[in-house]
């Protein structure tokens, strides 16, 4: 059975990138993929995969082969380990059904973002990450690699076998190769208790840390991240209204009860159904869409919608497992930018772009989301080597975003801000050197993996430089 696939324009999520590939391919197996890769190659063609399409750069975009990894999906092993399990998958699963295979084994990842339609590859290429002061993002639960190179070798990359290789393509745009399986770290299933509620911007920015320019003076660690394994905001520009998100473990007697109830199909202390509703489309569905069609018929009523819609959340509360906390649906179509800043300077970076949005008379009908990370040793991760905040401004598809990201763009460079490799910016090779203190490093084992820039494309040649 062949898995060649007919060439055809190729479109992302956001619908703002599109490639007419010469070939497209799925294979069937990682000898497939190493023959189909090793083929391209000897044909001159550039390669690079494509897992969901969900990055807003032309991350994945390429005039030669797009590979689908769609049917390397499998779980290869589970190990059971002191802290809960390793488990090796196929690069193109879908988070999603990651999640599914862990829960049934009692499993589950130690941290996620806001969706779970990715691939495993391409979360990690381009260093998906959720919210936690103390974690890392997504990259930093993974243990061992499998790369397909240009002349279709097959290397197994782990921190101790190939310990560059791993680096350089945990977390590397597939520069180095095409993942076939990626090994994970994940911990014992287990239930978060989620509060939502509507607070005075004010309030939050007090009750942050100082450490992430908090102005209320709670001491490092009982700052509102701090005090919360999983704590995210959204600013609603226009306004000094937040929604806060306070995500927290359960502990072992809660959980107890939890898995119980959850057994017996009850939903402890569960969010009714029609507040859930209202909730989950007022911010990401169905009535958003709405919000944002008449924002963009009527921009000067942008300011009155966002205030409207600020007040119309209520609070709630409810307990369930991690991954269904963790992720929601989101059908309204946006661009985004988003920038990690050293969490010192978060506040003043909020408030220089609160000034901004007045003052441009830009019309922002989107939240701002504010999220948190430890620091951590990967390679490119946007939180390397410093204690992080991320701010990611969206805008509507129908909307021009150009002028509003370019303002915050300004704000965030003062800072030393790191772009998100799969979310729009302008930065380039020169800029990043400077904010990746392992940057040459990457650079040396991508020019080592692919000397002939097989795996190059217009996006990675802008942000690590010309192969
Ligand atoms: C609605 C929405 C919500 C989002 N929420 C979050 C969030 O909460 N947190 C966050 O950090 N980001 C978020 N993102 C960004 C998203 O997680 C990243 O852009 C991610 O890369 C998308 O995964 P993907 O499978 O679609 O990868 P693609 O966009 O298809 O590819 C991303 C990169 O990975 C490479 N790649 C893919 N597969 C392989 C492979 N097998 N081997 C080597 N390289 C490969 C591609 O070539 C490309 O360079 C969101 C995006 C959207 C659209």
């Amino acid at each position: 059975m062949t898995s060649q696939q007919a060439p055809g324009s190729w479109t992302n999520w956001a619908r703002n990138q599109t490639a007419d590939p010469l070939r497209r391919a799925a294979p069937r197996d990682t000898d497939e993929l190493a023959q189909t890769v090793r083929r391209a190659a000897d044909d001159g063609l550039h390669v690079r995969a494509v897992g969901a399409g969900h990055s807003f750069t032309g991350a994945a975009v390429t005039d030669g082969l797009l590979l689908s990894l769609d049917h390397l999906q499998t779980v290869e092993d589970v190990t059971r380990t002191e802290t809960g399990a390793r488990v090796t998958v196929g690069a193109g699963i879908r988070l999603h059904r990651l999640n599914e295979v862990l829960a049934s084994a009692g499993l589950a990842m130690r941290n996620l973002g806001d969706i779970d339609r990715q691939s495993i590859a391409g979360a990690i290429s381009t260093g998906t990450h959720g919210t936690g002061a103390s974690l890392g993002g997504l990259a930093t639960q993974v243990r061992g690699v499998r790369v397909v190179g240009a002349d279709g070798s097959v290397t197994e990359a782990t921190p101790e076998q190939d310990p560059d290789l791993f680096e350089a393509s945990r977390l590397g745009l597939g520069s180095t190769g095409v993942l076939a399986a990626v090994t994970l770290d994940v911990v014992p299933a287990f239930h978060l208790r989620a509060q939502e509620e509507p607070w005075p911007l004010d309030r939050v920015l007090e009750e942050l840390s100082t450490a992430s320019g908090g102005r209320g003076g709670g001491s490092d660690a009982e700052g509102l991240e701090n005090a919360h394994d999983h704590f995210e905001f959204y600013w609603f520009p226009h306004t000094r209204r937040a929604l806060t998100k306070r995500n927290d473990r359960l502990g072992p007697d809660d959980e107890a009860s939890a898995s119980l109830r959850t057994a017996r199909g009850e939903r402890p202390g569960a969010v009714t159904r029609a507040r859930a509703w209202v909730d989950e489309e007022l911010l990401s569905n169905g009535a958003f869409e709405v919000i944002n069609r008449l924002a963009t018929a009527v921009p000067r009523a942008t300011p009155r919608i966002n205030a409207l819609s600020a007040r119309a959340l209520a609070p709630r509360t409810y307990v369930a497992p991690s991954h269904e906390v963790f992720v929601s649906p989101r059908r309204v179509r946006f661009r985004e930018m988003e920038y990690a800043v050293p969490r010192a300077e978060l506040v003043n970076v909020l408030e220089e772009i609160d000034a901004w949005v007045r003052a441009s008379g830009e019309n922002v009908p989107f939240p701002v989301e504010v999220r948190f990370a430890a620091a951590d040793d990967v390679w490119l991760s946007t939180a390397h080597g410093r204690e992080s905040a991320y701010v990611a401004v969206h805008q509507y598809l129908r909307l021009p975003h150009e002028r509003y990201f370019e303002g915050v763009e300004k704000i965030v460079a003062g800072v030393g801000g790191r772009p998100h490799w799969g979310k729009l910016h302008t930065l380039g090779a020169e800029d990043l050197a400077e904010r990746y203190p392992r940057f040459e490093d990457f650079r040396r084992v991508r020019a080592q993996a692919d000397p002939g820039g097989v795996f190059a494309n217009p996006y990675t040649d802008q942000v690590f430089g010309p192969r």
